[in-house]
């Protein structure tokens, strides 16, 4: 069953067409990555998805809601994590995700604390203040906030900016075990690493189109590549 459905998605920011119609589906459990180069579109889209910039023209169905008209019904089943997020820097990192926790009233508030904690990994820094944070601790304490709702849809854009190796293989773990209990997941990466390791699917923009989609398998068989960077150096030039 498709969690979301985008048909000839078009957004402008005034006479620029920053993404010119695309078409794309996921399905439940998927995680599906958005790669392209630079200024291709791909935050647009992510943006578009969380319900932040209007649809120019075009359509969008998640789960089954319709995004231009039932926008709130939208917002309470994803979650989104920005490119340049950060968290509100007075409160320590637990109190950050209690203060998220308590939007979401109908749900095990405490167990959703609990689970972001467990996410973000920040062993007893996580009751000092955010302001004291590295930038990698801020990406993972944004992960676990973005993922301790346990949301029909994450859209996470480049969600292992800035974290070192390590950490960054662990957040794609949690990201992958994430999807495998049911949510689904549509990110973007400059990382070709990242994305051959946990996508399923994969759609290459170029120029606000998508002008490759497909496992990393096929793209990469397609192409006769070693890796998805071969991918993306011979789609993209
Ligand atoms: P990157 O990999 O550099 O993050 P991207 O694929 O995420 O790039 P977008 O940020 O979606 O690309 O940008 C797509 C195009 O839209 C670019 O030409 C960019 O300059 C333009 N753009 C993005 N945001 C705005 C805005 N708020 N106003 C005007 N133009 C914008």
């Amino acid at each position: 069953m498709a969690v979301v459905e985008v048909n000839n998605l078009v957004k402008s920011y005034g006479p620029l067409e920053a993404v010119k119609g695309i078409t794309f589906s996921i399905n439940r459990g998927e995680i599906f990555g958005l790669i392209g180069p630079n200024g291709a579109g791909k935050t647009t889209t992510l943006r578009v998805l969380s319900t932040l910039l209007k649809i120019s023209s075009g359509s969008i169905k998640i789960m089954d809601y319709d995004l231009e008209k039932e926008p709130d019904e939208v917002r309470k089943i994803i979650s989104y994590l920005p490119e340049d997020a950060g968290a509100y820097k007075n409160l320590s990192g637990r109190r950050y995700l209690e203060f998220i926790a308590n939007f979401f009233q109908e749900k095990n508030t405490q167990q959703m604390i609990s689970r972001g904690m467990e996410i973000a990994n920040l062993g007893e820094r996580i009751d000092d203040k955010v302001d004291t944070y590295s930038k990698g601790m801020m990406r993972k304490l944004l992960v676990g906030r973005a993922l301790m709702t346990e949301p029909k849809l994450a859209i996470l854009d480049e969600p292992t900016s800035g974290l070192d190796v390590n950490n960054a293989q662990e957040i794609r773990r949690l990201v992958k075990s994430t999807a495998r209990a049911g949510t689904t997941v549509l990110l973007s990466s400059h990382n070709m690493l990242e994305v051959e390791f946990m996508c399923d699917r994969i759609a290459l923009i170029s120029n606000g189109i998508i002008v490759e989609e497909g496992t990393p398998r096929d793209l990469m068989e397609k192409y006769n590549a070693k890796n998805i960077e071969e991918v993306f150096t011979k789609v993209v030039r």
